[in-house]
């Protein structure tokens, strides 16, 4: 045995397996050629940011388009980032947006897929084993170098102005201990962290091509990384390498904050005699600062909807934030979606190398703009069903009064609906009580407030005259002659181009007259057609409505 076996016997002496026996149990997966596996891998904070579901949405595309594998992995090695059960908010959040990987994490305590653990911290021993393997090789070592020592170096590194700091080289005090030194202090209890013994050298760099951003060239790695903590539990740095070569990863998506990190893993991978997968770094999600007018982070402490729950809240359908993340995640996609305007985004032919490289710009505005249209080609039954879940959970008082009667509801939201030129008013779930709150006694409160270039009288008399002719049973184009009818008589003209040309011969045009009854009925200047509105309030509704009317004038 050499001194190198025996420390590592010391180190690990329940490790009994070795990578070989971990390369049985996860063989190269058997998948067609050009198929990617890909992996999304928060920490189980319970908080599921925007730019980490958008990453999870390049993951899956990536596997969908290729045919291969995406999963979900949780890495809970840092226990200071995790709350209890941070994982089901987060899957919440995937279940929500109807987002699923084909393997990995499935809930709290559960997984699918022959590749897991899909959850770090149930993946000791394999990182034990790999660590093991390496001391063996007298590619890693124990440091047992205290918090004190460490600041002291960080200190000389400063007054000797290191240009690399960290622990390296002539700074890395357990480098080079003999083993007898080793043996005596493992046997001593103190406690130690397992280092790889890098053999980087500062004056050479190392290149690589990033899938999204081009070729990087960095300097190569020095450092002595840690790999395992005093714990035994690993650094990201080394779990990443391990479980991404294990689960057998071809693409490893992550944000570009990992960039600099990447000399690292590129040693790992070379010193464990893994393949190196490729690496893709996704663009930061940005947005607009108000106060300042410039692009920054969308930030968990500032911004509601850097929080992917934010928008269940809202009710913004889950059809509309994929829409829109994926005319930001390509930017071939508008066109794609104009051209297929009925397509599944399924069909969408993503690619990872049209993703744009400096940052996507996440504007709330156009999520709008994105989802007004959305909902316009959505049935009244589809909206009524979507409307009666959200409020079901966010909104209980409005759902039982819009839930009362389903047929109703249903009718009032297919006003200006289902025809060739649908309304696009609506942009998310919780704004419909405002919208048809008109419809409801229990939401209604009379606030008429009319044009206040018609006088009382005038108001009166479009008022009375109506209830005069008022039909329930009318359709659309008798509904509107009457209304026509009623404008000579009462000093207004049918004809809004006869009054543009010569407004002092009128009171106002049709459109004002209609305005009154508008107003009188439903309280707004502003509503889908009301002819529709006043069939469906019924007779006594509306003419209890024009009358209170009156009565204010
Ligand atoms: N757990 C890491 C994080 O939450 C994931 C980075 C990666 O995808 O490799 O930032």
């Amino acid at each position: 045995m050499t001194n190198n076996e025996k420390l590592a016997q010391l180190l690990f002496p329940d490790i009994t397996k070795t990578p070989e026996d971990y390369e049985a149990v996860y063989p190269p997966r058997n998948l067609p050629e050009g198929a990617r596996v890909t992996r999304f891998a928060p920490s189980p904070t319970g908080y599921l940011h925007m730019g980490g579901f958008f990453g999870a949405l390049v993951d899956i595309l990536t596997a969908q388009v290729s045919g291969g594998v995406s999963f979900l992995r949780i890495e809970d090695t840092d226990k200071k980032r995790e709350i209890d059960d941070g994982v089901s908010a987060i899957i919440k959040g995937f279940d929500y947006f109807g987002v699923e990987f084909s393997e990995g994490v499935t809930g709290f305590g559960t997984e699918k897929g022959a590749y897991g653990p899909y959850t770090q911290s149930k993946r000791a021993e394999i990182y034990q084993t790999i660590a093991k393997s390496l001391v063996e090789k007298g590619l890693a070592y124990p440091c047992f170098c205290t918090a004190d020592e460490l600041t002291a170096l960080r200190e000389k590194q400063e007054s000797d102005g290191a240009l690399i700091k960290g622990y390296f080289g002539k700074y890395a005090k357990c480098r080079d201990l003999s083993f007898e030194e080793q043996e005596r202090r493992i046997k001593a209890g103190e406690s130690y962290v397992i280092r790889l013994r890098s053999s980087g050298d500062e004056n050479k760099r190392i290149a690589f091509d990033d899938v999204i951003k081009g070729k990087i060239e960095m300097p190569e790695n020095t450092i002595d990384e840690v790999l395992l903590k005093s714990d035994g539990i690993p650094t990201y740095h080394f779990a990443h390498v391990c479980d991404d070569h294990f689960m057998r990863t071809t693409h490893v998506i992550r944000g570009e904050e990992w960039i600099s990190s990447v000399p690292k893993h590129i040693e790992l991978f070379r010193v464990c005699g893994y393949k190196m997968p490729k690496f893709a770094h996704t663009p930061q999600v940005l947005k607009i600062d108000e106060e300042t007018g410039d692009k920054r982070k969308l930030s968990k402490r500032k911004d509601p909807e850097a929080a992917v729950g934010y928008f269940v809240e809202e009710g913004f359908p889950k059809e509309s934030v994929l829409e829109y993340l994926l005319t930001l995640i390509n930017s071939n996609f508008e066109d794609w979606r104009r051209a297929n305007p009925k397509e599944d985004i399924s069909k969408f032919p993503f690619n990872l190398k049209k993703m744009s490289i400096s940052g996507c710009l996440f504007d709330l505005i156009k999520l709008n703009d994105v989802s007004k249209n959305v909902i316009s080609v959505m049935s009244a039954a589809q909206v009524y069903e979507n409307v009666a879940k959200w409020s079901a959970e966010f909104d209980a008082e409005f759902n039982k009064i819009f839930t009362a009667d389903p047929a109703f509801s249903t009718a009032v939201l297919n006003i200006d609906r289902e025809g060739p030129k649908p309304r696009k008013d609506i942009a998310k779930w919780s704004e419909v009580k405002a919208f048809v709150s008109y419809f409801y006694n229990e939401l209604y409160t009379a606030d008429v407030k009319f044009d206040e270039k018609l006088s009382a009288d005038d108001i009166k008399a479009i008022l009375t005259t109506y209830l005069t002719v008022y039909d329930p049973a009318d359709d659309k184009d008798t509904w509107f002659a009457k209304i026509k009818e009623m404008c000579e008589p009462l000093g207004f003209t049918p004809n809004v181009k006869e009054y543009k040309k010569n407004p002092e011969a009128f009171k106002g045009h049709v459109g004002d007259v209609s305005g009154v009854i508008r107003m009188a009925v439903t309280s707004r200047s502003n509503t889908p057609d009301l002819c529709a509105i006043m069939q469906l309030l019924g007779k006594d509704e509306v003419t209890a409505r024009i009358n209170n009317a009156i009565a204010t004038l």
